[in-house]
């Protein structure tokens, strides 16, 4: 059998039998892979323990050709980025992992994804470190994820006539920004004040700044909004996603 070396970010690992485990990648050449670790449950096996999700490795793996291809087996992990443990000491972090992983899962496919790669390493860095609170990294990966992925909304230009934002309304189904003049005409609108729009604006730029200086009620606005984004071009509704709001609605009853 053929072996080829890759960087991957574990998505999902699942049991597989008594000793083996399936994990879930995105390879930072070869796309979405699903690969057989055999033998993890052997105390022995430091294979395991570095293939745990939201970790980044370098590994070999044996590829099969034809109809088996997809289910590689994966022979030698060097850890590149240990994400893992840091993102599972917080909750909400681990939440909003969860949440990129089911994502990024739903969205790719086996075809090399090379700035897809990218953008998930950096938002379970962000998650790990703790660089920014982790529903903005959350958003902002969920935005620009699904820009790349061909679906990229505009906040500030009218997405029917183009005219110059900012605009009170915003349309998922016509990608974003809605002027008054298109308003009657636009179907499905949703509100958006000012604050939101920008924030979602600086969400999909990757502007830090802007996105920081919001408050919390901006930040649950843009979150529904991301969300009926996500819902709208993925056609369902991810469950990680529902979970996430979830545990940020008991972080906000417990403080
Ligand atoms: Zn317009």
């Amino acid at each position: 059998m053929p072996t080829v070396d890759d960087e991957l970010v574990v998505l999902r690992a699942q049991q597989l039998g008594e000793a083996d485990r399936i994990v879930t990648c995105i390879g930072k050449q070869r796309g979405k892979t699903r690969a057989v670790v055999r033998g993890v449950r052997r105390t022995t096996s430091k294979i395991g323990a570095r293939l745990e999700p939201f970790n980044v490795v370098d590994v070999q793996l044996f590829t099969r050709a034809g109809r088996n291809r997809g289910l590689d087996t994966v022979t030698q992990v060097v850890m590149v980025h240990p994400f893992s443990s840091a993102i599972r000491q917080d909750y909400v972090a681990y939440a909003a992992a969860n949440v990129v992983a089911e994502a990024a899962d739903q969205l790719l496919e086996s075809e090399p994804a090379p700035l897809q790669y990218a953008l998930i390493v950096a938002a379970l860095r962000d998650l790990a470190t703790r660089a920014h609170p982790a529903d903005l990294v959350l958003a902002g990966y969920l935005l620009r994820s699904l820009a790349l992925a061909g679906w990229q909304p505009t906040f500030t230009d009218c997405a029917r006539c183009g005219a110059a934002g900012p605009h009170p309304f915003l349309s998922v189904a016509l990608g974003g920004a809605i002027c008054t003049e298109c308003a009657p005409a636009a179907g499905s609108l949703m509100p958006v004040d000012i604050d939101t729009m920008r924030l979602c604006w600086a969400l999909l730029a990757g502007n830090w700044r802007v996105a920081e200086a919001t408050d919390a009620p901006t930040r649950s606005a843009a979150m529904r909004i991301v969300r009926a984004y996500v819902a709208f071009h993925l056609e369902y509704e991810l469950r990680s996603l529902a979970l996430f709001a979830q545990v940020q609605r008991d972080e906000a009853t417990s403080r």
